[in-house]
């Protein structure tokens, strides 16, 4: 149960003065990804940190002006050039000046009525945000602020500024912060006391305080004490909740299991190739893990198309020889039933019984294979986060292989532990993490590493096309399709609703259709399990050649002569997101290519990432630019970038941080396991507070 202390920054945020329904719907979507998701709470509003500060002293003047930084001008307004009418794509602009420079203000669908009354030409005018360069001249994108010389005089000096989404303006987010902030109780220390000290960091309320009412300039800065307290508390948290897992398996003591390979090698003689040297060396590293009485907890971490899943298959293999059972998981439906397709023919052949349980099974269906798993007549099980369900029982589980791709959550591995206490654990991740980043994703796990692609694949060709060229582009579509290709094009990101995903992917697919015919296919989150299916089978088999997808094929998929990717607005997907895109073709030995369609005006950090995707496909590279280019501010989200989500650490500024709280929760758990002292309590209290309760049942249940 979450200590009640913490009780007022779980409720919904509609509990709050000023905050209404719509403005609950918009902030749900915002911070849990959908409207009809669980309730926005108070505690997303404390954790949701200002991006930047007005800081109204700043007043460089326009040619002294810094790219990308938020910056006060006193400006006069000299002329109003609105878009021809009916054209919406256009921007509205606003020619300004100073003593220095000339600027343009910049609105999208701006609203002539409202921008001539705040900006009138000839007027002074203060305005705030952040300025960048487009063609050699300084353009203000959607002023954060726009105020007449007498209201400026009335401002702060400094005020934060939000990252916001559809309905929900910076002043309505400043606001409820602000609001949120009033339902913050003193909460116990659970610190460190000796490191706080020598760190000179406030309390966590007290931080949480500072920066969303910043003082001055460096309040916000990732190294300011503040800051560095805030990212101390959700890594703690983090790497407490592993050292706990940690605790909890190496207390269950595991099972050698040595197998001789008979099973391994059967397989392998029927695959039409052979394995890479990383493939042999990974699986040797895995099989010596299996054959020690400990319990084997290991990352199995390979680029896209690196061939993991092999790999992953033989070490289930090799434990169903020993005459236990192994279980393979994947993060979703589409994955599940694609690694049951590849598998399935394979095992049937050696003797082997596989099963397939997601979501979607028949009762019938599901009751006889829950029946069967129980006495051990399927050797391997292939499905979704339902193989952890508590109704599923094993007769002996000595593997689960867990395909996370580039999602992760340690929450299903925390609850795996129940269902056999001797189960050795293969984790699959494709994106080549930074070092930094498997230690807070994933603890103090070992880790192979598929570090070799596999023989005969050709580079993918990335070129990046504008908009305006997309007639060109579907010219050349066409005469691939004709000579037999197979091409994936993928739909805009939009931050809406899956609703509204939907929608853009259909009109898309309508659009396509209407050129090509009957050979265009179309996937997307809300279609049922078996239109899924069927469209990835469509693809798969050549019925269909183009398959007009959403990110929903992002990961993992596997349909190797397709050979085109297309990625519309690509420049609104993050670096992370269009390497696991581009992953999905070069997986056979055709030439491949990745083309990135992107509509103007590029800002200079997506103009970067889609540069970074035509110079190289190495994933070290990408998921450190990534990172790097994250850190810049950028507002992609976490939840779009598939990056481990962190509100509050910033893990480009704060890895020494990561290694004095995954120091300090070892030392905790040492001294105190139970965490049943003062210091232990409040270490409960910070567990809650970010959302580890599965964390705080393994100390119940240990
Ligand atoms: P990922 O690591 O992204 O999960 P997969 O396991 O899906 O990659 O493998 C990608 C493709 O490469 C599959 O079509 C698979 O059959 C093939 N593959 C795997 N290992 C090899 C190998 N040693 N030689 C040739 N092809 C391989
Ligand atoms: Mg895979």
């Amino acid at each position: 149960m979450r200590p009640e202390i913490l009780n007022p920054l779980f409720v919904p945020v509609s509990e709050l003065e000023g905050i209404g329904p719509k403005l609950t719907r918009n902030l749900t979507r915002f911070f849990h990804g959908a409207e009809n998701a669980e309730p926005a709470r108070i505690a997303d509003l404390l954790f949701h940190l200002p991006h930047t500060v007005i800081d109204r002293r700043n007043q460089p003047g326009i040619a002294n002006a810094i790219e990308g930084q938020v910056q006060t001008f006193k400006i006069v307004v000299d002329r109003h050039s609105p878009p021809p009418r009916g054209n919406k794509r256009v921007p509205y602009r606003v020619e300004v000046h100073d003593d220095t420079d000339e600027m343009t203000l910049v609105f999208f669908r701006g609203h002539q009525e409202w921008l001539s009354k705040s900006l009138p030409e000839g007027e002074t005018r203060y305005v705030s945000g952040r300025v960048e360069r487009f063609n050699g001249k300084l353009n203000m994108v959607h002023p954060d602020l726009m105020a007449s010389e007498a209201d400026f005089a009335e401002l702060p000096l400094l005020e934060p500024v939000y990252p916001t989404t559809a309905g929900v303006s910076g002043k309505v987010m400043a606001k409820s912060v602000r609001t949120a902030l009033s339902c913050l109780p003193d909460l116990p220390e659970w610190g460190d006391r000796e490191l706080i000290r020598r760190e000179g960091w406030p309390s966590f309320r007290e931080a949480l305080s500072k920066v969303h009412r910043p003082q001055e300039d460096g309040d916000l800065s990732p190294d300011s004490p503040a800051r560095r307290r805030l990212a101390h508390d959700e890594l703690l948290s983090g790497q407490m909740a592993l050292a706990l897992l940690r605790m909890r398996m190496r207390k269950s003591k595991g099972i050698s299991r040595v197998a001789n390979g008979r099973l391994a090698r059967e397989a392998t003689d029927r695959l039409p190739y052979s394995l890479t040297n990383a493939q042999i060396r990974s699986l040797g590293e895995i099989n010596d893990d299996l054959a020690k009485q400990e319990r084997m907890l290991r990352l199995l971490q390979g680029d896209v198309g690196s061939g993991k899943t092999i790999v992953a298959l033989l070490s289930c293999l090799n434990v169903i020889e020993t005459g236990a059972q192994a279980a393979f998981m994947a993060p979703t439906e589409i994955l599940a039933r694609q690694h049951f397709a590849n598998i399935e023919p394979l095992c049937s052949r050696i003797g082997i019984n596989v099963a397939l349980l997601t979501g979607k099974n028949k009762t019938a269906e599901r009751r006889e294979i829950l029946a069967r798993l129980e006495v051990g007549d399927i050797h391997l099980i292939v499905g979704t986060h339902a193989l952890f369900q508590g109704s599923v029982g094993f007769h002996d589980l000595g593997l689960a292989v867990i395909d996370e791709q580039h999602r992760f959550g340690v929450h299903q591995r925390l609850t795996l532990g129940d269902k056999g206490m001797a189960t050795d654990i293969l984790v699959m991740t494709a994106t080549p993490i930074p070092r930094t980043l498997v230690l807070t994703a994933y603890g103090d796990m070992d880790v192979s590493k598929l570090d070799e692609k596999p023989p005969g694949r050709q580079p993918i060709q990335t070129n990046a096309i504008s908009s305006e060229r997309i007639e060109q582009l579907l010219e050349r579509v066409r005469s691939a399709v004709n000579s037999g290709s197979k091409v994936y094009w993928i739909c805009p990101l939009v931050e809406e609703s899956e609703e509204i995903k939907a929608m853009s992917a259909e009109d898309r697919f309508r659009d396509i259709e209407s050129r090509f015919g009957s050979v265009v296919g179309l996937v997307h989150g809300r279609m049922t399990a078996e239109q899924k299916t069927q469209a990835m089978d469509d693809f798969k088999q050549g019925r269909s050649r183009i398959l007009v997808a959403t990110t929903v094929i992002e990961v993992g998929v596997d349909v190797p002569d397709a050979t085109i990717m297309i990625i519309e607005h690509a420049e609104r997907f993050g670096l992370a997101q269009l390497h696991q895109l581009r992953g999905r073709v070069g997986r056979g030995s055709d030439a491949s290519h990745c083309l990135l369609l992107y509509y103007t005006p590029l800002s200079e950090n997506a103009e970067a990432r889609l540069k970074i995707m035509r110079e190289t496909e190495d994933g070290f590279r990408i998921a450190e630019e990534d990172l790097k280019l994250r850190g810049e501010g950028e507002i992609l989200g976490t939840r779009q970038s598939g990056m481990p989500g962190f509100n509050l650490a910033q893990m480009e500024h704060h890895s020494d941080i990561l290694d004095m709280a995954r120091a300090s929760s070892r030392l905790m758990l040492e001294r105190n396991p139970g965490l049943d002292d003062e210091t232990g309590n409040a270490v409960r209290i910070l567990l809650y507070l970010f959302g580890q309760d599965q964390a705080v049942k393994l100390l119940r249940a240990g």
